[in-house]
C-alpha cells in the first residue's frame, strides 16, 4: 500500500507548518482540516482516499472520542492509521485506543512523530518488502481470484494452482516466500494433507511459511492445521488488511531465516575449509574422515591415503618472503584438485603438508597417482618456482585400522623419503 496523502486535522498554524513539514519530507501529500467537522466533511467526500489520518487534540475539544468513532464507521477508514497528538497528559490512553486511535503521541515531540512516520512509509513501500512471491492453492476460482487481487494491490507477485498436486510438481523449480493453502481443494490431497507434505523435513519447502484457509465456524480445523504445522491462517470471507498483512510479516520472516541460515552455511564452510588454500582443513578430517573409514572397513572397501610434504620450504620463506610462500602452497592446493577426481578428498593439514584420501584404491594405484603428481610436481613451475615433495602413501588394512594409525603409517613413510633424498614416494610398511 502506497501513501498517497494524509489528512491533518490541526488548528494551530505553527503546528501545520511543522508537520506539514515531516510529511512533505517523506513524500506524502497533505490536506488541513482545523476542527472534527470540517475533517469529516473532507472524509466523506467521494473522491477522498487518505491513507493516514493524524488529529490534534486541541482542534477536537471535547469530542476526541466521538471522532475517532465517527472515523472508523466510515467504510475506507477502518482500518487505516489514526494518530492522536495530545498536549494533556491525563487522557486515559486505553479509552482512546478503544475508541479506534492506533497511535498516541505528545504533540510537542517532533523527533517520535517523525521517526514514526518515516518508520510508517518504510513499512509500507520499500522494495523488499514488496515483490514477496506468493503460492495461491484454491480450487474455488473466484476465492482465488479475490486474493490474487487483494495481494497484487499489496505488490506481491502471484502464482495460482487448483490442487495440492499441481503445486508440489513445481516444488524444485519454483521457490515462493510464502503459501496461502485452502482446505478442500482440487485432486485427491486436503490442505492438511499438503502442510504435511511440505513440513517433512527432507522436503524442498520444509520451512516455507504456510497460511492455512479456513472457514469461520470451524474452530476445530484451525488448531488442527496450526498444529499440522501452518504458520497462521485465514478465516474466509477475507478481509484484506488481514491478509496483506499477515503475507508481509511471514515473508519478513523467511527473509530473517534465510539470512540466519546463509550465515550458518558461511560459518560451517569457514569452519571445515583452509583459508589460504580454499583446500578442506583438519577440522572437516576430524568430522568427516572417521565416518568414511569405517563404512570402507565394514564393506571391505580398498581405501588409500597420500601424505605429502613440501621439500625445503622453509628456504622459500626465508629468501623469497612469507607471501611467496603462501603462494606457493596456492599453487599446489590447485594443482592437488586438479589431479584427484572429485570423489576424492584433497585437505591441507598445516604447514605445507597436504593429504589426499581416496576411495576405491589400494596401495598399488595409490602409489603411482602418488608417482604421476610428484613427476608432475617436479617437473612444472609451481608460483614460478622449482618445487618437489616427498610422498608417503598407505592402504587401510587390518592394522592400520583407522584414520589416526593409517596416518602415522603414512607420516612415517613421508620421512623415510625425507631421509632418502626427498622427491621421492614411500609406501607405507603394511
Ligand atoms: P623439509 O624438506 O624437511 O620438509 O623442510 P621444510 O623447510 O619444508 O620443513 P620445515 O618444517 O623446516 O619448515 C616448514 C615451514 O613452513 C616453516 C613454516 O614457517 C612454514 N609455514 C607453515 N605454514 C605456513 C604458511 O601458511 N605460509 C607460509 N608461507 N609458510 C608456512
Ligand atoms: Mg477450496
Ligand atoms: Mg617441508
Ligand atoms: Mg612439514
Amino acid at each position: 500500500m502506497t501513501i498517497s496523502s494524509a489528512l491533518i486535522v490541526e488548528n494551530s498554524k505553527t503546528f501545520q507548518a511543522i508537520l506539514a513539514d515531516i510529511f512533505s519530507s517523506a513524500a506524502i501529500e497533505t490536506d488541513f482540516a482545523t476542527d472534527a467537522n470540517m475533517a469529516l466533511n473532507q472524509l466523506s467526500a467521494p473522491a477522498a482516499a487518505y491513507s493516514i489520518v493524524i488529529v490534534s487534540s486541541a482542534s477536537l475539544g471535547d469530542d476526541i472520542e466521538r471522532f475517532a468513532k465517527a472515523i472508523r464507521t466510515i467504510k475506507t477508514y477502518t482500518h487505516i492509521p489514526l494518530l492522536l497528538l495530545t498536549t494533556d497528559k491525563d487522557y486515559s490512553d486505553r479509552r482512546l485506543y478503544a475508541a479506534g486511535y492506533t497511535q498516541i503521541f505528545s504533540r510537542t515531540n517532533v523527533v517520535e512523530i517523525k521517526s514514526y512516520i518515516d518508520h510508517f512509509l518504510l513499512r509500507d513501500i520499500s522494495p523488499e518488502q514488496g515483490n514477496n512471491k506468493v503460492a495461491i492453492i484454491e480450487d474455488d476460482l473466484p476465492q482465488q481470484l479475490v486474493l490474487k487481487a487483494i495481494l497484487e494491490e499489496g505488490y506481491c507477485e502471484c502464482r495460482c494452482f487448483k490442487s495440492a498436486e499441481d503445486i508440489l510438481t513445481s516444488c524444485e523449480s519454483y521457490s515462493p516466500d510464502v503459501i496461502v493453502v485452502d482446505f478442500f481443494l482440487e485432486g485427491k490431497m486436503t490442505g492438511m494433507e499438503f502442510i504435511g507434505i511440505v513440513r517433512n523435513a527432507a522436503h524442498p519447502w520444509h520451512r516455507l511459511p504456510i497460511i492455512a484457509v479456513t472457514a469461520l465456524d470451524d474452530a476445530a480445523r484451525k488448531y488442527e492445521l496450526l498444529r499440522a504445522g501452518a504458520n497462521d491462517y485465514l478465516v474466509k470471507p477475507m478481509e484484506p488488511v488481514d491478509v496483506t498483512v499477515r503475507v508481509e510479516n511471514l515473508a519478513k520472516y523467511k527473509r530473517l531465516m534465510d539470512m540466519v541460515e546463509l550465515q550458518r552455511e558461511e560459518m560451517q564452510y569457514l569452519a571445515m575449509h583452509d583459508q589460504l588454500t580454499g583446500l578442506y582443513n583438519r577440522h572437516y578430517l576430524a568430522e568427516q574422515v572417521g565416518v568414511r573409514l569405517r563404512e570402507a572397513v565394514r564393506h571391505d572397501i580398498p581405501y588409500s591415503i597420500i601424505v605429502l610434504d613440501i621439500d625445503y620450504f622453509k628456504k622459500i620463506n626465508d629468501n623469497l618472503g612469507h607471501d611467496k610462500g603462501d603462494e606457493v602452497l596456492v599453487a599446489l592446493g590447485r594443482m592437488l584438485n586438479e589431479n584427484f577426481r572429485s570423489e576424492d578428498t584433497v585437505a591441507r593439514l598445516g604447514g605445507e603438508e597436504f593429504i589426499v584420501f581416496m576411495g576405491h584404491c589400494d596401495l598399488d594405484y595409490a602409489m603411482q597417482k602418488a608417482e604421476q603428481l610428484r613427476r608432475c610436481l617436479a617437473e612444472s613451475k609451481v608460483a614460478g618456482l622449482d618445487i618437489t615433495a616427498s610422498f608417503g602413501v598407505a592402504q587401510l588394512s587390518k592394522t592400520n585400522d583407522n584414520f589416526d594409525r593409517l596416518f602415522k603409517a603414512a607420516d612415517e613413510a613421508v620421512y623415510r623419503a625425507k631421509n632418502g633424498g626427498r622427491n621421492r614416494v614411500e609406501p607405507a610398511s603394511l
